[in-house]
């Protein structure tokens, strides 16, 4: 499993909350195309400082290799791949949804495991994307939807937000701690 995971049991982590957050936006080379997609924040730094964040990429934790062949849904969203009504396919057509589903019922796992209820997750990822994916045609044109993780989390209540909304996430996060 691609994570990054603070030791459990200390006095802090069992009193502060957790959040999920893509790898990728830690700087982890993780991407498609072997590069991070790293953001600078303050909060999020300071979070991370603190042992609040665990760094997880579904599609390499799905057994997707770095770098991999770019991939879109199609025919639906997260969740019809989730159903079974829609695929997760490379350009070249290959059908890699299997590989997504166990990444995104990895991240559940690991939400469960410890008790996390918000995730940081990058937007426009057929995994991670959490209001637009691309639209399966890979002529880069966007729809409103969501990935497959970000639509499973959601399924069980985890509040998913996107590298726009990370005071959002963190006010999120806060929320659980009172
Ligand atoms: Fe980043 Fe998510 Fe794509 Fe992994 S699956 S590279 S964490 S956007």
């Amino acid at each position: 499993m691609n994570s990054t995971a603070p030791e459990r049991g200390t006095d802090r982590n069992q009193r502060e909350p957790m959040l999920l957050v893509s790898a990728c936006l830690l700087g982890d080379p993780v991407r498609y195309d072997g590069k991070a997609k790293r953001l600078a924040h303050a909060g999020l730094h300071r979070l991370q400082s603190a042992g609040q964040i665990i760094a997880f990429c579904p599609e390499v934790a799905g057994g997707l290799p770095v770098p991999r062949a770019a991939a879109e849904i199609v025919g639906g969203d997260g969740a019809a791949v989730i159903a079974g009504s829609a695929s997760v396919k490379t350009g070249n057509g290959e059908d890699v949804s299997a590989c997504f589903v166990a990444g995104a019922e990895r991240a559940l796992a690991l939400c469960r495991q410890y008790g996390i209820e918000t995730a940081l997750l990058t937007e426009g990822s057929p995994s991670c994307g959490s209001s637009r994916i691309y639209d399966g045609s890979f002529t880069r044109r966007s729809i409103a939807a969501s990935g497959v993780t970000t639509a499973l989390l959601r399924q069980h209540g985890i509040r998913v937000f996107n590298q726009q909304q990370v005071d959002a996430a963190i006010r999120s996060l806060a929320r659980k701690a009172r």
